[in-house]
């Protein structure tokens, strides 16, 4: 096929069933983070009957190359692992088959997305430049994008730029939605310990209660997002966990809290990650107890390069039509370790693929048991990245 944009169109179009076959074989499939084996099997054995050659990294992940004749080199990027969630009935004939496991958050689909897009590169007469496709293990953690960057995937050969896609369940099926700039949430774990004295239910005076002390904790800790935070930049700090104590006439030694916090700027996710720990020592401290905070860093701020994003809107346009475009009004709390490929400045961005389908009953949120995706969707996945490769590599 000739590399222009009838002819992309047409083509993504004709994929439409292969597309399908990849994503049901690999929703029977599903596996979580580090543990992509089969996954990475069927990815290795698609690519190898293409004759596009691959190399793993750390472990399940996969880097192929597509090589043209110019100078320009862009990446694409899917994350291929599933979620301990257990899948309800009713998806006749692509079932998950491992009990208490799904591809809840629709990345199967987006492996076969790619896989849809290598077909359609290695079926063009020639490539305007070199295309990278980057097969990811772990993105719901703890993140797989981060370790193949350390392994030196942006090195050999180094892209000018970094394109994926997320499907959503939150857009109809087809649609295209992009947002340049800030577009997916800082995530950072903090674990609270207040440790006090434990004693008798009936005697707190010769006790420090760490309990009243926790809740204490929590409140001031809200108190500081409404007063301390630009209040029309979002922030959650969510206490999902909360243990102390072993029965109602003991007053415990310690408690223990576990929280996420999410920021849409680097600037109030600095502000939040140096407040948590003061704020707990300090309201541990007027009540004669201590507390010990625990900080692990996770997914910065996801930010989407702007005129990349204007590149791959454009794309979208010229292959899905301008009622199939429109934008991404906020952005989301929720994490996404793509961005760690463009950590050293590398332009990169991610749209979103509407995968909803009321007609059909694909309704259900990501990581919900019922969560599905109307498959119709991926041949325009696979049309918007080649559009976008085009437009990046002729040039
Ligand atoms: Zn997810
Ligand atoms: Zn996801």
């Amino acid at each position: 096929m000739q590399f222009d944009t009838p002819s992309i169109r047409h083509a993504a179009d004709a994929l439409a069933a292969t597309l399908r076959e990849h994503r049901r074989t690999l929703h029977r499939h599903p596996e979580i983070a580090f543990e992509e084996h089969a996954t990475a099997s069927y990815v290795e054995s698609v690519l190898g009957e293409l004759g596009v050659k691959s190399r793993r990294v750390v472990g399940t992940g996969l880097v192929a190359v597509l090589e043209g004749r110019g100078q320009g080199c862009v990446a694409v990027r899917a994350d291929m692992d599933a979620l301990p969630v257990d899948e309800a009935p009713g998806r006749d004939g692509y079932r998950s088959e491992t009990p208490g496991m799904s591809h809840a958050c629709g990345h199967d689909g987006h492996v076969a997305v790619l896989l849809g897009l290598a077909e359609l590169l290695a079926g063009a007469d020639e490539l305007p430049g070199t295309v990278v496709l980057y097969f990811q293990p772990a993105e719901e953690g703890p993140g797989g994008a981060l370790p193949m960057v350390q392994a030196g995937v942006l090195d050999d050969p180094a892209p000018q730029a970094v394109l994926a896609l997320h499907v959503s369940s939150r857009l109809p099926t087809g649609i295209v939605a992009v947002r340049p700039g800030p577009s997916t949430g800082s995530d950072d774990a903090f674990d609270i310990t207040v440790h006090g004295v434990g004693g008798h239910a009936a005697h707190p005076d010769t006790a420090v209660d760490p309990i009243p002390i926790a809740a204490e904790i929590i409140s001031a800790l809200q108190q500081v997002i409404t007063r301390e935070i630009d209040p029309v930049t979002p922030v959650v700090l969510t206490f999902g966990s909360i243990h102390g104590g072993t029965r109602r006439n003991v007053i415990a030694a310690s408690v223990k809290l576990e929280g996420t916090l999410r920021t849409a700027n680097q600037h109030n996710r600095d502000l939040l990650v140096a407040r948590i720990p003061e704020v707990a020592r300090s309201v541990a401290a007027t009540h004669r107890a201590t507390a010990t905070v625990t900080h692990r860093a996770g997914y910065p701020v996801g930010v989407n390069d702007p005129a990349l994003t204007e590149i791959v809107a454009d794309a979208a346009r010229a292959v899905l039509g301008d009622h199939r475009v429109g934008p991404v009004p906020t952005p989301t709390l929720g994490g996404e370790d793509f961005y760690a490929f463009g950590k050293s400045g590398l332009p990169v961005s991610m749209f979103l693929l509407g995968v909803a389908n009321v007609q059909r009953g694909i309704t259900a949120p990501h990581h919900s048991a019922d969560f599905d995706l109307d498959e119709d969707a991926l041949p325009a996945g696979v049309a918007v990245f080649a559009e976008t490769l085009r437009r990046l590599l002729v040039t």
